[in-house]
């Protein structure tokens, strides 16, 4: 099978639930909206290949469900997990999802801005109902997943685009019992 593709990202979108997560998956996979979807096996996954500066870019993009608390709370929560088991290299952008609901606004924007430039990341306001910066998130960090490949040296670039999640097969049809 030849390889259709000049690199290989993998995505993943860690919240809590109800956040977004999926709809921002569906909408940038599919470029489609559904009210109501929900994930049937508790993870969600999608591929879609981009162009970046004239390469092929298949990007793998993964859904991870935490728990049902208070979203914004719990982002420190999921940044120290990522610092724990993901490489120091990883990429990481923290999205607002559902910005198209002014008026019931949770977290104000400067609040969230102040808090991502503190800890060095960047933040984006996006909705998967309206297809508000949808590709700009997803396009941003596959950006700057290519930036780093680029700038470090070969031996540190398998570790740039992968992030592994504890316990969670991706692929499950072929294989899956190797001990
Ligand atoms: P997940 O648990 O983080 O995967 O959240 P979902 O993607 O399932 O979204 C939960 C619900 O939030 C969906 O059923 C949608 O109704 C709603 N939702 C998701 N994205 C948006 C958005 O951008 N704007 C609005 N208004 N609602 C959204
Ligand atoms: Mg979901």
């Amino acid at each position: 099978m030849s390889i259709e593709y000049d690199y290989l990202f993998k995505l993943l979108l860690i919240g809590d639930s109800s956040v977004g997560k999926s709809c921002l998956l569906l909408r940038f996979a599919d470029d489609s909206y559904v009210d109501t979807y929900t994930s049937t096996i508790g993870v969600d996954f999608k591929i879609r290949t981009v162009e970046l500066d004239g390469k092929t870019v298949k990007l793998q993009i993964i859904v991870y469900d935490v728990t049902d608390m208070e979203s914004f709370n719990n982002i420190k929560q999921w940044l120290s997990e990522i610092d724990r088991y993901a490489s120091d290299s990883v990429c990481k952008l923290l999205v607002g999802n559902k910005c198209d609901l002014v008026d019931s606004k949770v977290v104000d924007t400067e609040k969230a801005k102040a808090f991502a430039d503190s800890i060095g990341i960047p933040f984006i306001e996006t909705s998967a109902k309206d297809s508000i910066n949808v590709e700009e998130a997803f396009l941003t960090m596959s950006s700057e997943i290519k930036k780093r490949m680029a700038t470090q040296p070969t031996v540190e670039r398998r570790p740039t685009v992968r992030v592994h999640v504890k316990g969670q097969p991706i692929q499950q049809k072929s294989s899956c019992c190797s001990s």
